[in-house]
């Protein structure tokens, strides 16, 4: 049956009103759109790049199944503009994990320095862009350009980055890392986590099934049935090693699993996810947001693990996101050995989406010295996100001088 146009406003009970009649019965002008009386910054050039070279000793060797850091030997990037706002990123390469160095990071930097310099920062997607297309991976030195572009693009908008990107929340839970110890010293350093006020541990294991549920065991007995214990293998064990293993640790009340299996072995993540009790969050298997897809189609993981350090910073991150949302799946920002300012970006990260769940943004508890002013706070395990405009973080100038330009 066919409907005319003037069937349809009879079923609507307009009668004999023609929808061009809708629009200029009365003849009404309709107001213009005000302009917003805001300081107009429609161009935002970046003049210059600062790279420094950014060694944070570590309080104690971080000690994981595939490697161990003395030193967190990072690359600082300062953006310039000619509107005077400047924009701060970080690169924590975690060679072992990440695939690349301080050198490599600085080496790539150079070169992406002139990609950079000259370009409006508020096309920030034209820039990473480009970015990208000169280089794959050396996701850590991308993640210092994308957040310095977005600490700018927050103090052009004047607002905090986590309620320019979404501003789901302004604090959340983070838990706290043990690295690999002994099972006594593992236990009391649960116990020293909880006096400071975190309700989640995690604790790294994969080294072997004896060793990770002794570990496990006594940090279970020590924290009592009220902490939250998540784990990470770092890809130490194989598949057979981690349901055995997995199976055994069922009884100490697991939160979760990081990467139980090596990062290459969607298959084998996906075996262990359906052969055990403990949810299974894939992290090194998670780089990119094409990484985040195939973990989605192959089912293997309950949960996605997003660093800036992995993905290349804050928009691919958010890419990540936004799929796992559309999967079901919920997210954790995680982070490598980074100073307050490049946690602080993560933490605006997990602030602006609701799909982010878990956080594990701890690494200024293990730095001999944080040279970052401003940024986030961490009490009793809370993260409280900063107010100031952009990412709401910079490194102490007293500090800055002392370090060295890496060109
Ligand atoms: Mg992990």
């Amino acid at each position: 049956m066919n409907h005319t146009r003037r069937d349809f406003f009879r079923v609507m009970g307009l009668g004999a009103i023609s929808s061009r009649d809708l629009f200029v019965r009365g003849q009404e002008k309709s107001p213009r759109l005000t302009p917003l009386k805001l300081p107009k910054i429609s161009n935002v050039k970046i003049t210059d790049v600062d790279v420094y070279y950014f060694d944070l000793p570590l309080l104690e060797p971080f000690k994981i199944s595939i490697a161990e850091m003395k030193d967190a030997l990072n690359v600082l990037v300062r953006l310039h503009t000619n509107q005077g706002i400047v924009g701060w990123g970080e690169a924590a390469p975690f060679p072992a994990l990440s695939g690349d160095t301080q050198a490599t990071s600085i080496a790539a930097a150079k070169d992406m320095a002139e990609l950079v310099k000259g370009q409006d920062a508020l096309n920030y997607v034209k820039i990473i862009n480009a970015i990208n297309s000169f280089i794959p991976h050396n996701t850590c030195i991308k993640a210092a350009f994308d957040m310095a572009l977005f600490d700018i693009l927050g103090k052009v908008a004047d607002l905090p980055l986590y309620k320019l990107l979404g501003g789901a929340k302004n604090s959340f839970e983070t838990d706290l890392t043990i690295s690999l110890h002994t099972p006594e010293e593992t236990a009391i350093r649960g116990l020293e986590a909880v006096k400071k006020g975190f309700k989640t541990i995690k604790a790294k294991v994969g080294v072997s099934m004896e060793s990770d549920v002794a570990r496990i065991k006594a940090l279970r007995e020590a924290v009592g049935p009220e902490i939250s214990i998540r784990i990470d293998a770092n890809q130490g064990w194989s598949v057979p090693e981690a349901i055995k293993t997995l199976d055994r640790l069922t009884e100490y009340d697991i939160q979760l699993i990081e990467q139980p299996v090596s990062a290459s072995d969607l298959a084998g993540l996906k075996q262990v996810r359906n052969s055990v009790k403990i949810p299974v969050m894939a992290d090194e298997a998670l780089f990119s947001p094409a990484d985040a897809l195939q973990i989605i189609k192959s089912e293997a993981a309950d949960y996605l693990n997003i660093k800036l350090m992995k993905a290349g910073g804050i928009l691919p991150s958010l890419k990540i996101a936004h799929l796992g949302e559309a999967a079901g799946l919920r997210c954790m920002v995680g982070c490598m050995n980074e100073s307050n300012l490049s946690i602080s970006a993560g933490a605006h990260l997990h602030a602006s989406q609701s799909n982010i769940v878990f956080a594990d943004l701890d690494t200024s508890f293990f730095l001999k010295v944080d040279p970052v002013i401003g940024g986030i706070t961490i009490n009793n395990g809370m993260v409280t996100l900063p107010e100031q405009a952009g990412i709401g973080a910079e490194v102490d100038p007293i500090w800055l001088k002392k370090l060295k330009k890496a060109f």
